[in-house]
């Protein structure tokens, strides 16, 4: 017997994870009726061809969802790929750093810094802005963009930090994000960008597979040798089926877009977690037991980021947090303190609920 819908949200816990993050009720639902019985073939979606009439389609609309949400021109292809997101700073500067090339990023923390690596592996790289100085607790801008870039490269939302890109750098470089953590939250233009690469486990489904966003005419000038599989151009071909696609995480990724899509799409989205993120950092401001930890300027709508004045004291917050369902607020093991991402699938209710539990706690504890 698959769980009704019903005693899934009879559970109630405030899941602010940072990753692989909430997803809507609606579509673990769906998601787990397609294990059993996908589109009444009495097959599970496991256990049929990638090839089949019903995967293809799966796949179409998921891509044609993509980008029909990121508003993109015709030119942009759109891959869902095995690997994370962690496989794409490799494969960017694979694709687009040519042999004689330098590629530019701006450092904005620990996946920033990965990207870093990996295209230094590749070829000539250089960080053109950093805020590594203040232990990544804001947004590096006003900084100088070399013309000659192949590639500029930047992270628009710092997960593990809690910064956002609230505009993105203009320039006539290829620009590449890595959106991972903030894609479809808020609106953008994705004819600015040449490449937009996303893990799905934070904002966009589950863990297994990541979107590629790619304007067609950026590849393939190189001038390297290519292995097929880090090949875009060879999985643009295959369709994301030169080999075995992860089917399953590109099936629910296609649910969580519809649900997107079906309660009003980015602008409807935009709104409730602007509403969302105004709520938590209004209190955090408010609240004489916590303080933000990056620069207001450039806080994320997606990870609020807050520590406590009293360190010694997070054992009782952390007990009064337990006891109305709120799961995953502890910070990442770099930064410490807590951390509440408020992905689209959080509702403004269990927001609220961790308000409701800090004023408690200023209350008892003040
Ligand atoms: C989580 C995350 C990654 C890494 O994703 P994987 O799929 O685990 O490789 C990269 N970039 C950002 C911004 C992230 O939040």
């Amino acid at each position: 017997m698959i769980q009704s819908k019903s005693t899934i949200e009879m559970t109630k816990v405030h899941n602010f994870s940072a990753g692989p993050g909430i997803l809507p009720a609606e579509v673990l639902q769906q998601a787990a009726e397609a294990c059993i019985n996908f589109d009444n073939l009495n097959l599970s979606l496991l256990e049929i061809s990638h090839r089949s009439k019903n995967f293809e389609a799966v796949i179409a609309e998921a891509r044609a969802l993509v980008k029909e949400l990121l508003g993109v021109k015709d030119g942009y292809e759109v891959l869902f790929l095995g690997g994370g997101a962690s496989l794409q700073f490799a494969m960017v500067p694979y694709n687009l750093l040519r042999t004689e090339g330098t590629a530019g990023y701006v450092n904005t923390g620990v996946w920033a810094s990965k990207a870093i690596k990996e295209a230094k592996i590749i070829g000539n790289t250089q960080v053109i802005a950093s805020s590594e100085d203040k232990k990544f607790t804001y947004i590096p801008k006003n900084y100088e963009i070399p013309a000659n870039l192949d590639y500029l490269h930047i992270t628009s939302n710092n997960t593990i930090y809690g910064t956002q890109m609230k505009s993105f750098p203009k320039t006539s470089v290829p620009l590449v994000c890595d959106m991972s953590s903030d894609i479809f939250s808020r609106k953008v233009n994705g004819n600015d960008f040449a490449l937009i690469y996303a893990g799905a486990q934070k904002n966009m489904g589950p863990a297994g597979t990541t979107m590629v966003a790619v304007r067609e005419d950026c590849l393939g000038k190189t001038g390297r040798k290519m292995l097929s599989m880090l090949d875009y151009q060879v999985q643009i071909k295959g369709g994301s089926m030169y080999n075995t696609p992860p089917v399953f995480p590109i099936y629910v990724s296609l649910l969580t877009l519809k649900w997107l899509k079906k309660n009003g799409g980015i602008e409807w989205i935009e709104k409730v977690n602007q509403q969302k993120a105004a709520t938590l950092y209004n209190e955090i401001d408010r609240n004489s037991m916590f303080i933000g930890t990056t620069a207001k300027e450039d806080r994320s709508n997606m990870n609020v980021t807050f520590v406590m004045h009293k360190p010694e004291l997070e054992p009782e917050f952390d007990k009064l947090a337990k006891e109305v369902n709120l799961s995953g607020i502890r910070g990442h093991r770099d930064v410490g303190g807590y951390r509440a991402s408020l992905y689209n699938a959080l509702p403004l209710e269990s927001v609220n609920a961790l308000v409701e539990v800090m004023q408690a706690f200023e209350k008892k504890f003040a």
